[in-house]
């Protein structure tokens, strides 16, 4: 039937999160192999139940993206495994807490910086090095508009995926040379749920100028922000992927694409 991914194998890092386990359910039916990577092994139990379901082989890999060795060592056990990683979600990433800069803790902006930045940054090499010598990878980091437009409060996560960005940009020039193409996706307010409610909340606690000290008005505040005045849903990310991922962007690397609402 030539499903897109068919004899694909994508490793997805986060997968046991919203984003993570979406697109690999959406890389799943679209006929990739999944190699499922997160820190908690009760999400990735959970996610490996959901994805086996589309029939494609799937195995789960609990590593800690900050541990170099860990992940060095997982891409081995995954390209055993599998033979060969062809496409990489480099997605996993955490959000610290929401203060101004004046009162952010230390722990936290090391907490952010290390997952989101060398977590991805080690994933990004060990793959990489991987797919230069089969001169074949499509990645798709997950970034952040916080990685763009710099929100207040957010000092550790905007700066970190400030860095995903770059890495993004650097990484697409580095890696051209071997057909090996680097975008990143920039998702903006996503709900509802847990992470917005969380958003919502902490950005209301922070008591700047910038929000209401009131969680709904809080809501409000950043809905009017958003031209399309409406949060995204979930499900409205791995599309985004599964084409960064294809031949249809055949001609596009190094780019980060927004998935904003406007
Ligand atoms: P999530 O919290 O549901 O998923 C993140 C996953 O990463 C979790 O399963 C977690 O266990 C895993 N993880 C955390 N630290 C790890 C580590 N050290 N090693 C391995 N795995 C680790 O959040 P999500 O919304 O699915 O986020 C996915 C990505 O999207 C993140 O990079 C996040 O910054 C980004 N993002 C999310 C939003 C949003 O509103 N949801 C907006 C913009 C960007």
């Amino acid at each position: 039937d030539g499903r897109k991914f068919d004899g694909k194998t994508a490793l997805v890092t986060g997968a046991g999160g919203n984003i993570g386990l979406a697109t690999a359910l959406r890389l799943a039916n679209e006929g990739a192999a999944l190699a499922l990577v997160d820190i908690s092994p009760e999400k990735l139990s959970q996610a490996k139940a959901a994805c086996s379901a589309s029939g494609v082989p799937v195995e789960a890999y609990d590593c800690d993206i900050t541990d170099r060795d860990a992940v060095a060592a997982t891409v081995d056990r995954i390209v055993s495994a599998f033979g060969a990683i062809d496409l990489l979600f480099n997605n996993a990433g955490f959000q610290g807490a929401f203060k101004p800069i004046h009162e952010y803790p230390e722990e936290d902006f090391e907490a952010v910086i290390r997952i989101n930045v060398f977590g991805a940054f080690h994933m990004l090499r060990a793959v990489s090095r991987h797919m230069v010598k089969r001169r074949f990878g499509r990645i798709v980091n997950t970034a952040s508009m916080a990685g763009v437009q710099g929100p207040p409060n957010m000092v550790a996560y905007g700066t970190s995926k400030f860095g995903v960005v770059g890495l993004t940009q650097i990484a697409s020039k580095d890696l051209a040379p071997y057909n090996i193409r680097v975008n990143a996706i920039s998702p903006a307010f996503m709900g509802p749920g847990y992470m917005w409610d969380r958003q919502v909340e902490l950005q209301a606690e922070a008591g700047t100028q910038y929000f209401s000290s009131n969680p709904e008005e809080v809501a409000k505040q950043m809905i009017e922000s958003v031209p399309m005045r409406r949060y995204g849903d979930i499900s409205e990310i791995p599309g985004v992927v599964s084409f960064l991922m294809s031949d249809d962007s055949s001609y596009m690397t190094g780019v980060n694409v927004p998935i904003s609402g406007g």
